[in-house]
């Protein structure tokens, strides 16, 4: 049997090791499919336990220069926070390591600006003495650089020596080591080799300034992409260490993996909530803003659920744990975002298929440039030249063709597109979602609960039996005992408060989409709208209902199979915000649908109210499907927003899914994307995140091709014979780190872009 598994992976230096790792993972039998994210280290590995385990690739990986881990031995979030500070502590080594060597990189910069500016006659000579000794130092700088620098990119021309796998790190290590080693030559041997090369120049300085500008690159982009990443360290840091529990009647303060289910668990004014559970006893404002975004603190009374990672403000209250660990909602949040920041968009697919190529290409057209200067070149500028120009383009054309800008565009912005939704209460599930969404041109949204606040009130009462009014709702509250939709809290929280018993029921039936059924003292009675009065075939004037439904009102009918003995009338708020909300999706192109069960005029009266055009109501669940079905066969690209439990096949349906978060207690994994606190103003964020992200990802894309096409060809010298320009290394390497540094730093840009 096949099985998934999720590993990290340390030591990768560019999306080209990405492809490596996965290339040589899939060719181990039983292997399916294995998945390397570079920008979050992460590996996604699919086998056949039969035939390999994990133990298999840890070998594999390792010959390649990488390292495997484990993050299911430990508990997860745990191990998230030992991976963070080990890439922390690595970033620390790093900078120590390319500050200690920028004295170095100066020096040489400072040497080769007075030699340019000596030819010009600029400066004054240096003098003999001098000039000796910058040409003894500058071989031993070099060579210290070379060596104990840039060791990574030595070891990756050994690694493409021994497995024939290249990864940028060879590019950089071929490039910087032929400068050296030419210039070498041109040292130990420059006398006797004069009669060959009369134009004997050292490039030293082209091997320090490289490595160590493009060390620095790559020091500001890890400082970065950790920063891309620090929405998680956010949500890790909300999780409380530890919780003050009542055991044997004494108060004791345990630490959070200690707390057990059933656990009460006492809350002080000021304290984080360390699980989820329900009020027991007191009652308080949480400060919710952390998982909602809404920055209201909100009362919370017995019963009500409180959630891992909120604040509590003044009060003081007792409750009870119900969901402990990987559990809370937090740890599905936090579980959901790493997962988001970890897959592909498709958008990637193109690049990641460049980038798989790119490597072996640069390096034939690295020697193809060098071999065609020395054949045509040595023609009109004599050998000497010619080798010397086809050094420096071979150079170049390694240290410039760097794919690395190419494969943090995408994955770099989609992190921190995530990881600011997050930080809203837009919980993305993948990035390929986060894609659709801003393609999005049709949206149903479901009216309870998403449009209006989703809790009816009862507001009518109309009793054409023979019996009492108390007889007539103690029926209808006793049917309605068993219901979850909202329409039932609205009936029995008004016989609550009329203190009126609710009959006892039994053989109780949900009719999807029409109402419930059951028997009380022996009697078969139905409740709901009119659909189901229809389906019963008994007598009933709808006249008598419509001057309510034209109010928006919705009709809850109670009958027995043979007549109607009346009806109530519950009503539900609209949400402040869904008004200008549906306007501004308009204005985004977006067409908007409500689909409901609700009563035809009712539905038509609430659209109106919030400007929406077209309805189906009395809609049952397989409608809202195929209505969907049907915009999607005309190519539709339809979003569905809906309250996540009786939607569910709809939001499976639709192209993106997105569930409305009512209150905090939600199922985050049911649909594409989360709402908590849902209001529909956070699906137009979402929307504008969406749009966000994607241009961010597309200036990326844009800028590291366009660096790459026109910076290979300047580089191998094309331009050369027609306008003299030809690419310094120099440059190239400074070049080629700016362009993962820029990329990254437009990616973090959309942190700070207004939803
Ligand atoms: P919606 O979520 O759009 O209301 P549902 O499929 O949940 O759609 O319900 C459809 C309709 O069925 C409701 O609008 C209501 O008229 C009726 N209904 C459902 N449940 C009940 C109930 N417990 N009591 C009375 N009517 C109900
Ligand atoms: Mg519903």
């Amino acid at each position: 049997m096949s099985i998934q598994k999720k590993f990290k992976i340390s030591g990768m230096h560019c999306v080209s090791c990405a492809g490596i790792i996965e290339k040589s993972l899939k060719k181990i039998d039983g292997v399916s499919s294995a998945e390397v994210n570079y920008s979050t280290e992460s590996l996604t590995i699919s086998f056949d336990e039969s035939k390999s385990n994990s133990n298999s690739f840890s070998p594999e990986i390792e010959k390649l220069g990488y390292t495997l881990i484990d993050v299911q031995k430990v508990e997860s979030l745990e191990k998230l926070d030992t991976f963070r500070d080990e890439k922390i502590s690595l970033l620390k080594k790093m900078k120590n390591e390319i500050f200690s060597a920028i004295p170095i990189a100066i020096f040489t910069f400072l040497v080769m600006a007075w030699e340019i500016l000596m030819e010009y006659n600029l400066v004054p000579e240096m003098g003999e003495t001098l000039e000796g000794f910058i040409h003894k130092i500058m071989p031993l700088l070099a060579t210290y650089v070379l060596f104990v620098i840039g060791k990574p990119y030595l070891s990756g021309i050994t690694r493409f020596l021994r497995y024939g796998k290249a990864n940028m790190d060879t590019l950089i290590g071929i490039g910087t080591i032929t400068a050296y080693v030419y210039s070498f030559i041109v040292t130990a041997f420059g006398k006797t080799l004069l009669p060959f090369l009369e134009n004997a120049f050292t490039y030293y300085d082209v091997t320090i300034i490289v490595i160590i500008f493009i060390g620095l690159g790559k020091y500001l982009e890890a400082r970065s992409k950790i920063k891309t990443g620090d929405a998680i360290e956010k949500l890790l840091g909300m999780q409380a260490k530890t919780a003050l529990v009542i055991r044997n009647g004494k108060e004791i303060e345990v630490s959070i993996s200690e707390v057990v289910l059933g656990d009460l668990i006492i809350i002080k004014p000021g304290n984080k909530i360390p699980v989820d559970g329900t009020i027991t006893e007191g009652y308080s404002f949480l400060d919710e803003s952390m998982i909602t975004g809404e920055p209201m603190a909100v009362k919370k009374n017995v019963d009500d659920l409180v959630i891992a990672g909120t604040i509590n403000t003044n009060g003081s209250f007792i409750f009870k744990a119900t969901r402990i660990g990987s559990e809370t909602l937090l740890s599905q949040i936090i579980k959901m975002v790493e997962d988001a920041q970890g897959s592909k968009a498709p958008i990637q697919a193109l690049v990641d298929k460049i980038s798989a190529v790119f490597v072996p290409i640069v390096l034939v057209v690295a020697f193809v440039s060098l071999f065609s200067w020395l054949i045509f070149g040595s023609a009109s500028l004599g050998f000497s030249e010619a080798l010397s120009l086809g050094i420096i383009s071979f150079v170049s054309v390694l240290i410039i063709a760097c794919p690395c800008a190419l494969g943090l565009a995408t994955p770099t912005a989609i992190i921190v597109g995530v990881g600011k939704g997050a930080k809203e209460g837009i919980l993305i599930k993948d990035a390929a979602t986060l894609e659709k969404l801003h393609k999005i041109d049709t949206l149903i949204i479901d009216k309870t609960g998403t449009l209006t606040i989703g809790k009816p009130t009862l507001v009518d009462i109309i009793n054409t039996s023979k019996n009492s009014d108390e007889t007539f709702l103690s029926i209808l509250a006793g049917l309605e005992t068993k219901s979850e939709h909202p329409i039932s809290h609205a009936i029995l929280d008004y016989v609550k408060e009329k203190s009126m018993l609710p009959r006892n029921v039994s053989e109780f039936m949900n009719i999807e989409g029409k109402g419930i059924s059951g028997i009380i003292d022996g009697i078969e009675y139905f409740a709901g709208n009119t659909a189901l009065i229809n389906d019963l075939n008994i007598r009933f004037d709808k006249k008598s209902i419509e001057k309510y439904t034209e109010q928006g009102k919705t009709p809850v009918i109670l009958a027995t199979k043979n007549e109607v003995l009346g009806f109530v009338m519950v009503s539900d708020e609209i949400k402040p915000d869904s008004k200008s909300s549906i306007d501004q999706l308009h204005k985004m192109g977006i067409e908007v649908i409500m689909v409901t069960g609700d009563d035809e005029k009712a539905a038509h009266y609430i659209a109106s109210l919030v400007g929406i055009k077209k309805v189906v109501a009395q809609a049952l669940p397989a409608d809202k499907l195929n209505v969907i079905k049907e915009l999607q066969s005309k190519g539709s690209l339809v979003g569905m927003a809906g309250d996540g439990v009786n939607d569910a096949p709809a939001l499976a349906q639709a192209d993106v899914g997105i569930a409305m978060g009512t209150g905090t207690d939600v199922a985050i994994e049911s649909s594409g994307i989360t709402l908590l606190g849902g209001n529909l103003s956070k699906l137009v964020k979402a929307v504008n995140l969406s749009h966000i992200t994607m241009r961010g990802i597309r200036q990326n894309l844009f800028w590291a091709f366009i660096y790459n096409v026109i910076g290979i060809p300047l580089a191998a010298g094309f331009f050369y014979p027609f306008f003299g320009l030809l690419l310094n290394p120099i440059f190239a390497g400074l070049a080629m780190a700016l362009s993962s540094v820029s990329v990254v730093t437009n990616s973090l840009r959309i942190k700070t872009k207004k939803l």
